[in-house]
């Protein structure tokens, strides 16, 4: 059983304005991408071109077959260059193929389009594998994976929640791409073997529900569901519990559910209609560490520091990098790391020194903590390194919302401690 049982009714303050209403600019690596070979994890590669070798934006590149099959295409035109080890945004360095730019971004077609409603359901979830889609909220794990072998599955849930401050990216994808977004998740629907299809969003984004609504009017299996502006909403688990009541163990297809993100669903619609992999993100660039926030489209590959100088730079000499947003995102020391090809954010704040105080016992953290965990407990259980305590206070059922550190009146970082806590029983496991 998940130890779930949290009240789920925080509302934060989403720092959405800064973002949502701009347009979305293009950016353009300044001379070199790096495309990540791996996502920190060591995973077999081969790389399927040479230093010199001219390549196209959608040229095959490497290809991961360990543990999960994951084609890699490039994102520019231009010459292979070698490869290198750099931070990724996982906080491990890892390979990284270097390509020379040549800023003219010819490109060829990666694969054949795909009529997916000619084409087998085996098709389709081989053209998923093919076409190198990973889950683009942020956690980058391969689409085919979970329509390889669907059993029992009723429900698919395109998540367009999108619940962590500062990030709009999703928003912005949905409003350019209304139609993809509904393509894609009727190409996932027969893909998920599922009755039916509901697209999750929250219901302040007014005008993207008009026009979703109006595109389903002709689409029976597939509804509208709207959730409050709360967070953290857009996880997976409050997300299902919200649609089915239902709670699960590991993954939510134990319970007839496959979920996908609503960024997922456009880029597979693209991929279908144009034969076209995934060589550019819309990324959220936001936070008081910015002179201009705003929503980017660019290469992957491209790095953080092209991208900040190309949106005007830091407002401060002194800031904090966050890849993802500020609850759940990883703090990184350096901008040289790249955009992935399932970034979605990356927050840039003001740092504000602020001396923590000492714990008043007033259990809000306990209150709040989505996960039913006492993070004060598992805290006190890290700083003693008594790691048979922090394995019985659960603490691997952290999901890092970082709502306990957001929460806490003595400004502790109690969602740090419970991290640490999370790895060192991960440690011991090994
Ligand atoms: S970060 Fe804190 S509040 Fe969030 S799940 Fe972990 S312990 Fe609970
Ligand atoms: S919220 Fe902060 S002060 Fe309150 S119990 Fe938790 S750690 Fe202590």
């Amino acid at each position: 059983m998940p130890l779930w049982v949290g009240p789920m009714n925080t509302h934060l303050n989403g720092h959405k304005e800064l973002t949502a209403q701009n347009e979305i600019v293009t950016v353009k690596p300044k001379g070199d991408v790096y495309i990540p070979l791996s996502n920190g994890n060591n995973a077999a590669v081969e790389v399927l071109v040479k230093e010199g070798d001219k390549v196209k934006v959608g040229s095959l590149l490497a290809k991961r077959s360990v543990p999960f099959i994951v084609p890699l295409y490039s994102s520019v035109s231009g010459t292979v260059g070698p490869v290198k080890s750099m931070m990724h945004a996982v906080l491990k360095p890892c390979d990284h193929l270097v390509i020379h730019d040549d800023g003219k971004y010819e490109k060829i077609q990666a694969f054949k389009p795909l009529d997916f409603e000619k084409a087998s359901r085996e098709e389709l979830v081989d053209f998923i594998m093919n076409s190198g889609l990973q889950g683009c909220g942020g956690a980058g794990f391969p689409t085919y994976m979970k329509y390889k072998n669907p059993v029992g599955i009723n429900t698919l849930i395109i998540n367009a929640v999108e619940c962590e401050p500062y990030i709009t990216a999703d928003y912005r994808t949905m409003k350019e791409f209304i139609e993809d977004l509904v393509y894609g998740t009727k190409a996932l629907l027969k893909a998920s073997t599922a009755k039916e299809a509901i697209i999750a969003i929250k219901k302040n984004k007014v005008e993207v529900c008009h026009k979703i609504q109006a595109l389903l009017a002709t689409e029976p299996n597939i509804r509208l569901f709207m959730v409050p502006d709360l967070y953290p909403m857009g996880w997976e688990r409050t997300l299902v519990h919200k649609y089915t009541n239902k709670r699960y163990d590991k993954l939510p297809s134990e319970i007839g559910v496959i979920v996908n993100n609503a960024t997922t669903a456009v880029t597979l619609a693209q991929s279908l209609k144009l034969g076209k992999a995934t060589d550019e993100k819309i990324v959220t660039f936001s936070g008081d560490g910015l002179k201009h926030p705003v929503n980017v489209r660019v290469p992957y590959g491209t790095t953080i520091k092209d991208v900040v100088e190309a949106i005007g730079g830091y407002s401060s000499e002194d800031v904090l990098l966050i890849a993802g947003g500020p609850m759940m995102g990883k703090t990184i020391t350096t901008d040289q790391f790249v955009v992935t090809q399932y970034a979605n954010a990356i927050t840039i704040l003001k740092t504000k020194p602020e001396e923590a105080l000492a714990c008043m016992r007033c259990g809000r953290c306990n209150d709040t903590c989505p996960a039913g965990l006492l993070p004060v407990r598992i805290n006190n259980a890290e700083a003693a390194k008594d790691l048979d305590l922090i394995a019985k206070l659960s603490a691997d059922q952290c999901i890092e919302c970082g709502l306990c550190s957001y929460i806490c009146p003595s400004r502790i970082d109690v969602t740090e401690g419970v991290r640490r806590a999370k790895r060192a029983l991960q440690l011991r496991k090994k």
